[in-house]
């Protein structure tokens, strides 16, 4: 019999910083699909191999809880009795679920009206200490640095290197499934913590007999929060990918890193191209994720088209979080898209199917 799966930790235990003794706080996080997607590259005209990593699918809708089963799962090993941490709305979620998991309290800090609608009911439901601040992440961040001096509470946040031992593990995925590296590897950047766990894991890949090559890294950002392309943090971040609104990157040196031993590159794109992207993936292969997500999406298909990334190559995009979490976003791409009310009677609703055929 095949034996069940119990979460990332113990796949990958041999890899990650944990002991036989460890108590694992796990949702079964992980073991995400890789779907290769049909529509787009033939529509694009382009011969490419473009698989999207759907983390979309972890535990709480976002990859974070790759990061959290680990943080956690060190946070109660050590004896901690709460979690904090800043968000823009994935991580709060995440936190909350994995602290009610361990049977410990959870306290976010949260940007006021900033965040997707359905991160906040998540977050509510699984009865973590909301609070709000009148400031953006990078404020929230700042305060989690202080207060976790004054406070006994353990910060969750990616600056916990345990959060990138977690996260790499969606590159081992990766390279187990296809039986080696992609040849490009794209992704959004926010806090940079992603990008810098990804290099990681492959790296820790590449140097054993695993597989033979490593992706080029190719971070985007929303042009409105591009922190790595004006060369310095911003003050004052805007864009409607909420989950990437960040000015002040914490994982900056790490993502730089990545970008120059991989030979890769940083961009950004408008809040239009971010929100045509998620709606081309949801409209043409049936794969719903938030708007910050569909960036590696729409960084990917201009670098195709410029020719930057050449035809012949396997490149994979991580999405980064679940479609349904930003339900207003959602209604708000397909305004257009009004349902029809009729009356309720064979005829009427005939009549409404044959005239959209
Ligand atoms: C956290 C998050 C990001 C950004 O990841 P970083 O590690 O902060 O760069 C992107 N998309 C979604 C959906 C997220 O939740």
């Amino acid at each position: 019999m095949q034996k069940h799966y119990t979460g990332l930790i113990e796949r990958y235990r041999d890899r990650l910083p944990v002991s036989k003794s460890t108590r694992v706080i796990s949702l079964c996080e992980g073991n995400t699909p890789l779907i290769q997607l049909q529509n787009i590259p033939r529509m694009i005209g382009k011969d490419v191999d473009i698989y999207v990593k759907f983390e979309g699918l972890n535990p709480t809708g976002s990859f974070k809880d790759r990061g959290m089963t680990m943080a956690v799962t060190k946070a109660v090993e050590a004896g901690s009795q709460a979690i904090i941490c800043a968000s823009t709305g994935n991580t709060s979620a995440s936190a909350a679920a994995y602290a009610a998991r361990a049977g410990i309290k959870a306290f976010v800090l949260i940007p006021e009206g900033k965040i997707a609608l359905g991160k906040l009911a998540q977050t509510l439901m699984y009865n973590a200490t909301i609070i709000q601040i009148n400031g953006n992440f990078d404020q929230g961040m700042e305060l989690v640095k202080e207060v976790a001096n004054h406070a006994p509470v353990s910060i969750v946040n990616s600056i916990n290197p345990f959060r990138l031992e977690g996260q790499k593990t969606a590159a081992f995925e990766i390279v187990d499934e296809l039986g080696f590296a992609p040849d490009y590897h794209c992704l959004p950047v926010g806090n940079a913590g992603n990008i810098s766990a990804y290099w990681k894991g492959y790296k820790e890949y590449a140097t054993e007999r695993v597989c033979g090559n490593r992706p080029v890294m190719c971070g985007y950002q929303a042009a409105g929060a591009a922190p790595f392309l004006a060369g310095h943090k911003i003050d004052n971040p805007e864009t409607v990918a909420t989950a990437i609104r960040i000015g002040n990157p914490q994982s900056w040196d790490f993502a730089i890193a990545a970008q120059q031993e991989s030979g890769g590159w940083f961009d950004k794109f408008t809040d239009q191209q971010i929100l045509a992207a998620q709606k081309m993936l949801s409209q043409f292969e049936g794969i719903f994720c938030e708007p910050a997500s569909a960036t590696s999406l729409a960084g990917a298909l201009n670098d195709i088209g410029t020719g930057k990334i050449p035809e012949g190559s396997k490149i994979v995009c991580t999405l980064t979080g679940n479609g349904i979490k930003d339900p207003e976003i959602a209604m708000q791409q397909c305004a257009d898209a009004k349902p029809v009310t009729i009356e309720a009677d064979l005829d009427a609703v005939k009549r409404a199917i044959l005239d959209c055929l």
